[in-house]
């Protein structure tokens, strides 16, 4: 598999906020997101045997392992390292951007689920993130936004096909380097606060990117 890096951090997303993780991030992603914020990992790092990197993991004292990317689904192995992983007693957490279906994964995952809005410049990827709701049980939705559209598309979706979300939902605000993260996350709050639709229609989270303001990976 190709592997960019693997490191120990805490988790800084999602439902699993403040986890302590290893991660392996894998070394690729063919998707393009305009404002990336791993785009060093698209084409990075070096292949390594799946073993030996279930061996680095199961060596850590961190019982929980992220495989990030990247995008992970684009490695043909990556149900191999999943097993692996399980079976060796990890408790597994794996992200993507939900643009490639597979139906291979192991039911013993988490998946987070992070299908990127119109200000990142790439199609929503609907119908994949459909498919894993459709295939999957440990599935976290978890929405990256920014602008006014991004909402708009987000709850568009969320409307319609509300009986296949897994609730609490969580909203990321984006980072980007047009404006300052804190000033980000409180206009983003502002939006979702004073949608009055959404907090009477849905469970929701927001919860910030805290590895940006912890200055760590
Ligand atoms: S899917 Fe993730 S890694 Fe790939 S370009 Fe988009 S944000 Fe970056």
């Amino acid at each position: 598999m190709r592997i960019c890096e693997t490191f120990v951090s805490i988790q800084g997303e999602g439902l699993t906020v403040g986890t302590p993780a290893f991660f392996i991030r894998t070394g690729r992603c063919s998707v393009g997101c305009r404002f990336c914020d791993t785009a060093y990992s698209w084409n990075s790092g070096e292949e390594i045997l799946v073993g030996e990197i279930i061996l680095s993991a199961s060596s850590s004292p961190v019982p929980t392992v992220v495989v990030t990317g990247g995008e992970p689904l684009e490695e043909e192995d990556l149900p191999l390292l999943l097993n692996g992983l399980l079976d060796a007693g990890r408790r597994v957490i794996l992200e993507t951007c939900g643009h490639f279906f597979r139906d291979d994964l192991p039911e013993g995952v988490r998946i987070v689920l992070s299908p990127k809005p119109p200000t990142m410049g790439v199609s929503f990827p609907e119908e994949s993130v459909l498919s894993f709701l459709k295939s999957y049980r440990q599935v976290e939705l978890k929405f990256t936004l920014f602008s006014e559209e991004d909402l708009r598309l987000i709850k568009n979706f969320l409307k319609k096909n509300s009986v296949l979300i897994p609730r609490p939902v969580v909203f990321q605000p984006l980072h980007l380097p047009t404006e300052n993260y804190s000033d980000t996350c409180r206009r983003v709050v502002e939006m979702l606060l004073s949608d009055g639709d959404l907090l009477s229609q849905f469970d929701f989270r927001v919860i910030p990117q805290v590895h940006k303001f912890l200055g760590i990976k």
